[in-house]
């Protein structure tokens, strides 16, 4: 049985509860993130079932903590012996890759990228979905035509990605939005632009419970979106505080 959530805790009985709390404390230990360098794994901010039933703890306990802790221990594996690109902010690493190390340029891209991708990918999960209210509705609306629009699009294009990939919203500083995709882990950030929210296609984010049904996957996770989040999101970005 899995039972590894925070939230799950909070109910068990106190042998139940040592024995989740050793797992985890295990799982942090295990996990590859361990490793030292510059870069560290982000906790979730919420437990593992927490966008159940559209996206299952399983799905998120290895796509936290072991898909995503790759890329950071991949990373730090990369600017070990690289000092400079190692006191650099991932963003500044992302936008500037073409001046980085040939050497590490391809891992940089790729761990680089699906570190910044998972990180952004949890901070806008692990809400209750809806729609979002104030200056990012009237933005969706205005360029998009409203949020079921803007879902269509955006599930027409995660679906359309061949292979592994990713699909985003970005935003301007004076606040337009575009949706994009890009193949594996590239990230708008590599073009210079601001990420407002996006979601993850690779089949690792949600075949355990999808298999091949991306579409499905795709439409349900609007339900999990926490648009409190993706507006503060919008805020910072309009602000040019946003970085990952
Ligand atoms: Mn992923």
């Amino acid at each position: 049985m899995i039972q590894l959530s925070r939230r799950t805790l909070f109910g068990a009985s106190a042998a139940a509860a040592a024995t989740l709390a050793s797992r985890r404390v295990f799982a942090q230990v295990a996990a590859p993130a361990a490793a030292s360098g510059p870069f560290t794994l982000p906790p979730l901010g919420y437990g593992f079932d927490a966008n159940e039933p559209h996206i299952d703890a399983m799905t998120m306990m290895i796509h936290h903590d072991r898909h995503h802790a790759a890329y950071v221990a991949n990373l730090n594996a990369a600017v070990k012996d690289q000092s400079q690109v190692a006191a650099l902010p991932l963003q500044t690493i992302l936008s500037k890759l073409g001046e980085m190390p040939e050497t590490i340029r391809t891992v940089l891209r790729n761990s680089g990228g699906g570190h910044a991708n998972h990180t952004m990918f949890w901070t806008v999960m692990g809400g209750k979905g809806g729609a979002p209210i104030g200056e990012l509705a009237a933005a969706i609306t205005r360029d998009f035509d409203g949020l079921d629009k803007l879902q269509a699009a955006f599930n027409r294009t995660g679906a359309g990605v061949f292979g592994s990939g990713w699909v985003f919203v970005t935003v301007t500083k004076d606040g337009k939005l575009a949706l994009v995709a890009r193949p594996n882990q590239d990230t708008p950030l590599m073009d210079g632009a601001t990420v407002l929210f996006g979601n993850d296609v690779w089949e690792h984010a949600y075949y355990l419970k999808y298999q091949n049904r991306r579409p499905d996957y795709l439409a349900a996770w609007w339900n999990v979106l926490d648009w409190r989040a993706i507006g503060s999101r919008y805020a910072a970005a309009k602000a040019g505080t946003l970085t990952i």
